[in-house]
């Protein structure tokens, strides 16, 4: 089946995402398990952890439907030694809050060069932080995101990501969300069934669909291979209410979560029934 939800608010304690997901029919949700702009956070009390499982067993959200998304301040990639070491420490922190919270899997976007290493460099330096993680912290996946390319962010074609998967040493704990308006903005097409086809073609062949460990649904503000990272609401953008057909028909993409991250949270109740309307049955 369809796993559909939204990155849900967290405000006032963890324990409030999987509510603020039943409100809006989700069938899985993405959070930030502490503020996302902040390196510092309270570590989270008994009393969170308790009542975010307890929400999730009520309202049925297992191990398959919750995507951790780690802060936008973490760079696994950074070609200094110093705030390198700082990443290290805040994704592990994200990795323990995971393990607490039973999350199963956290979402992070790979890195950047800043203009001041080679990719290579920085792919090799991202695996080597991931391999560090996975080391102090046990079960839980460590899941790339894949980019828009935007800047200096690496991991915006499939070789780049797999470049860093191959370094990584216990292959069972690393996995690949696709962001379908970061994927279009790098140059990889949705609308057209062709087109389509030969995106998932590319990804099986470099990455594989056994990697596959979630999605974010995003339409696109900006042109295909605009390297330009602009959320739309789903049907309003570029990618066009063609693409997310061919994705909600696509039964290779069924029990992973599919999150939204659309910039009107006031429509996702509406846009996830959208959504479920264009699976055929
Ligand atoms: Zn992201
Ligand atoms: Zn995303």
């Amino acid at each position: 089946m369809k796993y559909l939800g939204a990155h849900v608010s967290a405000a006032g304690g963890v324990e409030n995402a999987p509510v603020n997901a039943q409100k809006i029919g989700a069938s899985c949700f993405a959070l930030f398990t502490k503020n996302q702009r902040q390196w510092q956070a309270k570590p989270l009390s008994d009393k969170s952890i308790n009542d975010f499982k307890s929400n999730c067993r009520s309202f049925g959200f297992g191990p398959d439907q919750i995507l951790a998304h780690d802060s936008y301040l973490i760079n696994l990639g950074h070609p200094e030694q110093a705030p390198l070491e700082k990443s290290r420490v805040a994704f592990i922190d994200e990795m323990q809050r995971c393990h607490q919270l039973g999350i199963a899997m956290l979402n992070f976007h790979p890195g950047s060069t800043l203009k001041k290493i080679s990719m290579d460099n920085c792919l090799a330096t991202i695996a080597e932080s991931i391999n560090l993680a996975l080391q102090k912290v046990p079960d839980v996946i460590a899941v790339i995101e894949n980019t828009a390319g935007q800047g200096s962010n690496v991991g915006f074609v499939f070789e780049q990501i797999k470049t860093i998967i191959d370094r990584v040493e216990d292959q069972s704990r690393i996995g690949v969300c696709i962001d379908t308006c970061h994927a279009f903005a790098a140059g990889y097409e949705f609308v057209s069934r062709n087109g389509y086809e030969k995106t998932w073609d590319l990804f099986d062949a470099i990455i594989g669909f056994e990697k596959l460990k979630g999605m974010h649904l995003n339409d696109a503000k900006k042109p295909l291979n605009s390297r330009v990272d602009r959320h739309e609401s789903i049907g309003k953008g570029q990618l066009g209410l063609a693409a997310f057909r061919h994705i909600m028909e696509d039964k290779r993409l069924n029990n992973i979560p599919m999150i939204l991250e659309t910039p009107d949270d006031d429509i996702w109740a509406k846009e996830i029934s959208l959504l479920k309307s264009l699976i055929k049955s």
